[in-house]
């Protein structure tokens, strides 16, 4: 999976260790905002002053696994479950992209059955169809076997987003039950590579118990994978998962902090990829996405899941209040006002890194 000959552009810091934890710890607002700057100046010369829009479904709640983490994990019986029907993921599609979202993510828990596998296969290849091969679609459905993310490329999906959590395998087991296996994560990640998808993943950052050496490992694991692309935020605290049992020394503010300082060092690590500013950043802050794009990403993810099945993909506490979809481009454009990135409608928005490598 890891390159040897990287084509990343020339990273702006060295990738060791000592230098990214130095710079994950700081906490002097100037040496901050600084590193924001950097960050950002960096994203400006290599992929320029636009912000690319990616409009996220999350289409079911049904999950059959258990991430201690996770407000909709398996065992949490208190979550009303649905699935929405392929005409309704098609119509949303088509309206987003009348509305100049040129780009999808469909999530979900993560279902391994073929009912659901060949769902997605029909849907991903009638979202192509009936946008005239308009629509770039990003898949975030979890852990497949090859032959199905296989099939879901041949439909028309061509990238896909998998976070690896965190690359400490001792961290992983301890906010997954046994059998979660952080090898199956890595080797989807590998698959989905050489299956020709552009790659995503990210980190949960700030787990309980976790400090910033496994984040600065983090970052230098997304760097030695070669990664198209980052959609990686912080954790945030559901009350009826077991992992809110150990968040006892949770901190909004120091979650932003690490989520807005993990941006800004994968931009200087890896300068031409992608990096989203995700929706746990903006449930954190009001201007979460703003402060993410200023420190360094280049990509948000406008919730266009409609209101009705919103509070029942509650990820996370206080996720549902985030994001307008009824007119998704304006509600973005004046959130965005006062920044100098400029929304870009109806592109795909690929990673320019992919595009070198490939
Ligand atoms: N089931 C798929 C996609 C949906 S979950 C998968 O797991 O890949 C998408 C992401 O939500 C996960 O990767 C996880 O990082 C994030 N998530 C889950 N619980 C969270 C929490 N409490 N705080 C912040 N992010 C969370
Ligand atoms: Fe399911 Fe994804 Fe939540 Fe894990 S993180 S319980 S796989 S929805």
């Amino acid at each position: 999976m890891a390159t040897e000959e990287s084509v990343y552009s020339e990273p702006q810091i060295p990738a060791d260790h000592e230098t990214i934890l130095g710079l994950l710890n700081l906490t002097a607002p100037d040496d901050k905002t600084s590193l924001f700057q950097d960050a950002a100046r960096t994203k400006f010369r290599e992929v320029g002053p636009r912000i690319y829009l990616r409009g996220i479904i999350e289409f079911s709640n049904i999950c059959d696994k258990n991430c201690y983490y996770c407000g909709i994990r398996k065992d949490n019986k208190k979550v009303e479950r649905f699935q929405m029907s392929e005409d309704e993921i098609t119509a949303i599609s088509l309206r987003a992209y009348s509305q100049g979202i040129g780009s999808l993510v469909l999530q979900a828990g993560e279902r391994c059955d073929k009912k659901f596998t060949e769902m997605v296969e029909r849907v991903v290849r009638r979202i192509k169809l009936e946008s005239n091969g308009g629509i770039g679609i990003t898949l975030s459905l979890g852990e497949q076997e090859p032959e199905v993310y296989q099939r879901w490329f041949e439909a028309g999906a061509h990238r896909y987003l998998l976070r690896i959590e965190t690359s400490n395998r001792q961290l992983y087991e301890r906010v997954h039950p046994k059998d979660h296996d952080h090898t199956v994560r890595l080797e989807c990640l590998e698959n989905l590579r050489e299956i020709g998808y552009q790659v995503g993943s990210g980190a949960l950052i700030g787990m309980p118990g976790e400090t910033t050496t496994e984040l600065a490992e983090d970052a230098l694991f997304f760097k030695k994978i070669d990664l198209d692309m980052i959609g990686m935020g912080p954790y945030v605290v559901h009350d009826q998962t077991p992992l809110a049992k150990k968040a006892g020394d949770y901190d909004h503010e120091r979650q932003l902090n690490l989520g807005l300082k993990m941006i800004a060092v994968c931009r200087l690590l890896m300068p031409d990829i992608n990096i989203a500013a995700t929706t746990a950043l903006q449930t954190l802050n009001p201007n979460g996405w703003e402060l993410g794009i200023r420190a360094g990403a280049n990509v948000v993810m406008p919730n266009i899941t409609p209101a009705k099945y919103r509070d029942a993909y509650t990820l996370y506490q206080g996720k549902s209040i985030c994001s307008e979809s009824a007119a998704p481009l304006e509600y973005l454009r004046k959130l965005f006002i006062n920044i100098e990135e400029k929304v870009v409608p109806n592109q795909w928005g690929d990673s320019l890194h992919f595009k070198k490598r490939t």
